[in-house]
Formats: C-alpha cells, sequence, structure tokens
C-alpha cells in the first residue's frame, strides 16, 4: 500500500469517529429525551477524545511528513498533504495544560455568561471573560502573527484572514452602506404589519419543504426536522441535515432558516463523496460558507425576481393572511431596514454594523485597548455611533452573543465575509446563467446550483477562499459587488 493511500485510510477512520459524535450531537438537538444528557455528555466526550487521540498519532505524523518532504505528482494529492500538515501543526501546538486550562475558563465563562444575561448585570461575567481574553492573547502569540495577534486568531475560522484584508472590508461599510443607510432612516418605513399574524405550523412546514425541493436540496441525502437553534450538520456528503423552528406568530422566522440552512447544505452535498474525510472533501473555511447560506437566502430567497414567481403559491397556502398584499409588498416587508439591537433578528442591511462593532471591539482587545470591564462602554458608545441606538440595557446590549464566552475571538467577522462572497459569487453567476425568469424560477434555480457545484462545491479546500474567488470573479474579495447590490436592492424597495 502506498503513503498517500494509507494516510487517506487514517484521516477516513478519524472521519468516521467525527461523524458519529456528530450524529450523537444531531440527536441532542433534535429527539434525545431530557434523561439522556448526562450519559451522553460522556459518550460525545469519549469520542471526541479517541478522534484526537488518531489525530495526533505518531503514525499519522510520521506519513504526513515523509508525503510532505517528496510530494505527490498529482495536485490535488501535493494540496491534500499541505492542509493536513498544517492542521497538524495547529492541532499540537498547545500542551495539555493551555487546552486544559482553556477548555475550563470557557466552561466557566458560559455558565457565567448565561448567569449575567439572566440578572442583567455584566460584572458577574466579567471576571471569567477576562480569564478568556488572558488566554486568547497567550493562545495569538502561540500560534504566532506577522503584523497583528488578530490575525492569529481569525485565521482559524477563514484561512489567510488577516486585520488588514478586515479593515478594508469595514471600511466599506463605514464609507458606503452609513450613507446608504442614512438616507433609509429619512425615508418613509415600508408596511410589514402583515407578517406578524397567525401562521399555522404545519402549513408552514411543507411550505419550507417545497422550497428546499425548487433549491435542489436532495431529500435522499437529508433530511429536515425542528430544533431550538437552526442548523446544518453532516455525516459525510450523502447525509447533509437541517434542522428549522416555526413561530405560528410571524411569517419573519422559519422560511428564512430554512433557505439559508439549505444552502449550507448544498455546499455540504456537493463536496466531493470519494474525497471523504480530506480537505478535498471538505468546506473551505466558514466564510466561503456563509456565502453559500447567505446566497440562497438574500440573494435569491429575498429577491424580488424569485417572489413574483413564488407568491402566488404562498397566497394559495395562506390567503387570508396575504389578501390583499402584492409580491411586491411582500418582497418590501421581508427586506424592511431598521436598526436595531440584536444581532440575530438585523435586517441585512444593518447586520453588518453589529458585526462592525464586534470587530472593532475585538481587535481593541487583542491589542490591550480594552478589558472585560471596559465592554459595556465601549458596546453602548459604538451602537450609538454607528446605528443611533441606545442600549438599555446589558442584557440586550453586550451579553447578547454567546461567542466570547466559548473564545471565539475572530469568528464575527466571517458573517460579513460570507455576505459579501455571495453578492461577489452571484455576480459572477448571473453573468453565465442569465437572470432570475419571475415566470418561471426552475430553470435558473437548477443553473445557479449547478454553478456552484462546479465552480465551488466540487473542488472542496482544494483552493483558499482568496484563490477560489479570483478563479470564479477575477479578483479577491471585494465589497463593492455588497455595495453595488444593496445599493440596487434597497433603491426599489425606498426610492420607488
Ligand atoms: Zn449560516
Amino acid at each position: 500500500m502506498s503513503d498517500y493511500t494509507r494516510y487517506t485510510e487514517l484521516l477516513s477512520e478519524i472521519a468516521d469517529i467525527s461523524y458519529a459524535t456528530a450524529l450523537l450531537h444531531w440527536d441532542l438537538e433534535t429527539y434525545m429525551p431530557k434523561n439522556g444528557h448526562a450519559r451522553r455528555a460522556q459518550q460525545i466526550g469519549t469520542l471526541s477524545k479517541l478522534a484526537h487521540e488518531k489525530l495526533v498519532d505518531p503514525e499519522l505524523k510520521k506519513l504526513v511528513d515523509g508525503l510532505l518532504a517528496d510530494l505527490p505528482k498529482e495536485k490535488k494529492q501535493a494540496r491534500n498533504i499541505e492542509l493536513t500538515a498544517r492542521d497538524l501543526k495547529r492541532k499540537t501546538l498547545f500542551d495539555a495544560k493551555f487546552v486544559e486550562e482553556t477548555s475550563r475558563a470557557t466552561s466557566e465563562a458560559f455558565y457565567h455568561w448565561q448567569e449575567a444575561k439572566k440578572a442583567n448585570d455584566f460584572s458577574i461575567y466579567a471576571p471569567y471573560l477576562q480569564k478568556v481574553i488572558d488566554l486568547k492573547r497567550k493562545e495569538a502569540g502561540i500560534v504566532g502573527f506577522e503584523d497583528h495577534p488578530y490575525d492569529a486568531l481569525c485565521d482559524e475560522y477563514e484561512p489567510d484572514c488577516t486585520v488588514e484584508k478586515l479593515d478594508r472590508l469595514f471600511d466599506g461599510v463605514k464609507n458606503d452602506l452609513k450613507p446608504l443607510l442614512d438616507a433609509i432612516k429619512a425615508k418613509p418605513q415600508v408596511n410589514d404589519s402583515f407578517m406578524d399574524q397567525y401562521f399555522n405550523h404545519n402549513n408552514q412546514w411543507d411550505f419550507g419543504i417545497e422550497v428546499l425541493k425548487d433549491m435542489g436540496y436532495d431529500f435522499d441525502g437529508g433530511r429536515q426536522d425542528l430544533s431550538s437553534h437552526p442548523f446544518t450538520i453532516n455525516f459525510g456528503a450523502k447525509d447533509v441535515r437541517v434542522t428549522t423552528r416555526v413561530s405560528e406568530e410571524t411569517f419573519n422566522e422559519m422560511l428564512w432558516s430554512c433557505i439559508h440552512e439549505g444552502g449550507h447544505a448544498l455546499y455540504e452535498q456537493g463536496l466531493p463523496d470519494s474525497d471523504y474525510g480530506l480537505p478535498s472533501g471538505s468546506a473551505v473555511g466558514l466564510g466561503i460558507h456563509e456565502s453559500q447560506s447567505r446566497l440562497w437566502e438574500n440573494n435569491v430567497g429575498r429577491s424580488l425576481a424569485f417572489w413574483e414567481w413564488k407568491f402566488a403559491r404562498l397566497k394559495e397556502i395562506f390567503p387570508t393572511q396575504f389578501e390583499g398584499v402584492s409580491a411586491m409588498d411582500f418582497f418590501k416587508a421581508m427586506n424592511k431596514v431598521e436598526p436595531s439591537l440584536i444581532r440575530v433578528n438585523a435586517d441585512e442591511l444593518t447586520y453588518h454594523f453589529h458585526i462592525l462593532i464586534r470587530y472593532e471591539i475585538e481587535k481593541a482587545i487583542m491589542e490591550e485597548k480594552l478589558n472585560a470591564a471596559d465592554l459595556p462602554s465601549a458596546w453602548n458608545a459604538k451602537y450609538k455611533e454607528y446605528l443611533g441606538v441606545d442600549v438599555p440595557s446589558d442584557s440586550q446590549g453586550v451579553l447578547q452573543d454567546i461567542h466570547w464566552s466559548h473564545g471565539s475571538i475572530g469568528y464575527f467577522p466571517t458573517y460579513s465575509i460570507g455576505s459579501f462572497y455571495a453578492a461577489q459569487f452571484h455576480a459572477a453567476a448571473e453573468k453565465q446563467i442569465g437572470t432570475l425568469d419571475p415566470n418561471d424560477a426552475r430553470p435558473y434555480l437548477k443553473n445557479l446550483l449547478g454553478w456552484l457545484r462546479e465552480n465551488i462545491h466540487q473542488y472542496g479546500r482544494q483552493y483558499g477562499s482568496d484563490e477560489l474567488s479570483e478563479r470564479i470573479t477575477g479578483e479577491p474579495l471585494n465589497a463593492k459587488y455588497f455595495m453595488d447590490y444593496a445599493q440596487k436592492k434597497y433603491g426599489v424597495i425606498y426610492w420607488v
């Protein structure tokens, strides 16, 4: 057996364990009875430990080192080896003491974050968050960086992400989106009152399934279930599941999460099953993953053309709720722009200011200009500056997100990166496949999925984000496409 074949076998075994663990997670979030919790945590813990042991096994390291010194001739194989070497290096950077310290600090921070949020008292959380911050600063030092300590952290979520690139993107948010937002605020608000009324659970659910089918989601290689927070999870490319949640009091929730998670799932279903467990069979990074969900949710699912086609069908299901409502009214309502306090409920435009604020705060934390105790006042000042809103309480402010308690500093920007890539990829796709026909969207949806499969999905991690973007669009990530898309979209909504 060649060394490369043995390497693929070992990675395949690690994937088996990781996907079995993922299935336990899926069950825990969907169907597990309440009393299963304690043993389930133990089972997941044991399997995670096994996967980690296999990953840092000297046999794998020796194989990868050998193959790295004498790279396979085939390009994809060589790239797999380089990426695995890079993954292994990051996994073995931290000694057991540091890993244990981090795991304890984040568990304690998570617990106290929940308590602080309930009590609306940031001081309960502050000392525990400070511990996490100290460890993240230490982590950046261990990982190493050239220009900015933040680079060492964001790179874990979006490979090759740097402060220099992020500053450029968020300058676009400040210089281009801020004037657009101010102009919209001066216009009369759109009417979205018909979105908040009674919408039967089963009818919403069935419509969500129908739209997933329209998108090309393969129910022979997946399924949808209910969970308290929607997510996508996969056990290889042949079994990719999504979840959603349904509120009967509004139409503004379930369908968008269906389309969003459906976009994530189409990416996973499009990865090559023959490269199971290998980098070439895995997603590039969080930014590209999020580009797929947001392209389907925003660029397609919140477009006028799509609803000029689909709204008649929706009206058949909810005739009283949408009586007298046109496709244009519905399009305007689903895209209403309104500065608000909570990121996860924000519209597509103001969303990026929520991310900008978190990014600026995280950067200042890593520059040691801010510490945990300074965060509430820094947070509130920035919400006033960028969104013009007063934060009434820390629960609705600095305490709203779970991320920092987990130590996920450097994660937030991937959400904006995803939207910006989505606009750039979608513009490139439309150049080749044309635009959606409001009389019949089906050919377009089929072509779009084909285009994504051919240009993005089939390659797995063979190309990094920048390289992938250059191959498809002729340039690396450029926020200009999102700015153009936003100008056009909100022009129709607020200026016509
Ligand atoms: Zn997502």
